[in-house]
């Protein structure tokens, strides 16, 4: 009989991707040659006998009691802590890109597909690890090289894209001064992929720059396709949209226009991984972009360290983006839906424990 690895591949097929909890971020993608991102799912094509088990060190979904150690970043992190629901920060303020044209094709302020460009410009990032559309087959990683790369990428796809699976990509291929764009389970794989490999030419010396997007969940993509086809929605997507509550909408776009379909009807497609997940705001980023609740075409941008800072301090003053003040009324919400987030996924956690310990006395 095949000896089982339990060190690795085995060890994360038993505890994560056969027990329904891969969030598909893609860190193992490509990072070991046996997994694969298929159609929206991470599998394994073969078994792996390696000894080092580098691909459950990476996985998310994995020890999150070590999510707070300390960072090869001067970004700080305590993933666990309700006080600090949407973690440590510089500065967090609202701002959007200042040409209409790129609002026009980004998610809300295009924060993000601007300040890429603009630092691809300034020549601070050479390549961008992205989310591309996808057109029938699931959304996925893409490294982006150019501003008509970086905006063919814009707009959310609420399903997973396994992305990191590009990074692994431009990693093999010895690419540098690399830009991550990705949710909160991809900024912590990030992170640990900078902590396991530190100093020059380093996979951590190599990322320039991480994007973080706030999350609450994201969708399984095969499910969320089917229902849409249920839905009668079978033309490519243009855009989705998730209004901040208390809409409770799904929105989907296509060349008819929008169709809104109730958010209860798509919850059930949620990873079940998510439900585990303590960060909403990407704590472990160098910037963190979400929407802005009753501000439409805005984003909420929280400055995290000090690369993060320069950047978007250089994007102000070229008037590439511009900003105002974050409404003390929106942070108490942001600081609510974070915290809220927190509770349910320490309340989830504590309850896997039990089960575990259960089945195993
Ligand atoms: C699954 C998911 C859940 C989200 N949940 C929330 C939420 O609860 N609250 C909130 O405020 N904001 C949420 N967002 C973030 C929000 O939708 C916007 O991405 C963010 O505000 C940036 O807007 P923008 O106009 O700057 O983006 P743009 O300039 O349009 O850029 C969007 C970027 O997102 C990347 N991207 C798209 N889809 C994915 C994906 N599936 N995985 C990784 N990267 C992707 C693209 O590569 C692109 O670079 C979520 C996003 C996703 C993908």
């Amino acid at each position: 009989m095949e000896k089982m690895n339990l060190k690795g591949q085995q060890l994360l097929l038993n505890t994560v991707i056969n027990q329904g909890l891969c969030v598909q971020c893609g860190a193992c993608v490509g990072h070991c040659p046996y997994f694969n991102f298929f159609d929206g799912q991470v599998m394994a094509m073969d078994t792996c006998r390696s000894e080092t088990g580098r691909c459950i060190q990476l996985c998310p979904q994995v020890e999150h009691e070590k999510a707070s150690s300390d960072r090869p970043l001067d970004i700080k992190s305590d993933i666990k802590s309700l006080e600090k629901p949407i973690g440590f920060f510089k500065e967090i303020f609202i701002a959007r890109a200042s040409k209409q044209s790129i609002r026009n094709q980004a998610q809300y302020g295009g924060i993000v597909s601007s300040i890429l460009a603009y630092a691809l410009n300034k020549d601070l990032v050479n390549f961008a690890v992205l989310t591309n559309r996808g057109s029938g087959i699931a959304p996925e990683g893409v490294i982006a090289e150019s501003e008509s790369d970086i905006f063919a990428c814009a707009g959310s796809r609420y399903s997973s894209s396994a992305s990191l699976s590009a990074l692994n990509k431009a990693i093999h291929e010895n690419k540098r001064k690399i830009a991550v764009v990705g949710l909160p389970c991809q900024m912590e794989s990030l992170s640990r992929m900078k902590l396991m490999d530190q100093g020059k030419d380093s996979i951590g010396d190599r990322i320039a720059l991480a994007i973080g997007l706030f999350c609450t969940w994201s969708i399984k993509y095969r499910e969320l396709t089917q229902y849409l086809i249920h839905e009668g929605i079978t033309s490519k997507i243009i855009k989705y949209d998730i209004p901040p509550p208390p809409s409770q909408l799904f929105m989907v776009q296509t060349h008819n226009g929008w169709k809104e379909l109730s958010l209860d009807r798509v919850r059930p497609y949620i990873h079940k991984g998510c439900s585990f997940c303590l960060d909403m705001t990407a704590e472990l980023s160098d910037i963190s972009v979400g929407t802005v609740e009753d501000k439409k075409g805005w984003n909420t941008v929280i400055i995290r360290s000090d690369a993060g800072m320069e950047l978007m301090n250089m994007a102000i003053s070229d008037s590439v983006i511009e900003t105002q003040e974050l409404p003390k009324k929106n942070l108490e919400h942001l600081k609510k839906a974070a915290g809220n987030k927190r509770k349910r996924g320490l309340a989830a956690l504590k309850n896997k424990k039990m089960n575990n310990e259960y089945n195993n006395s």
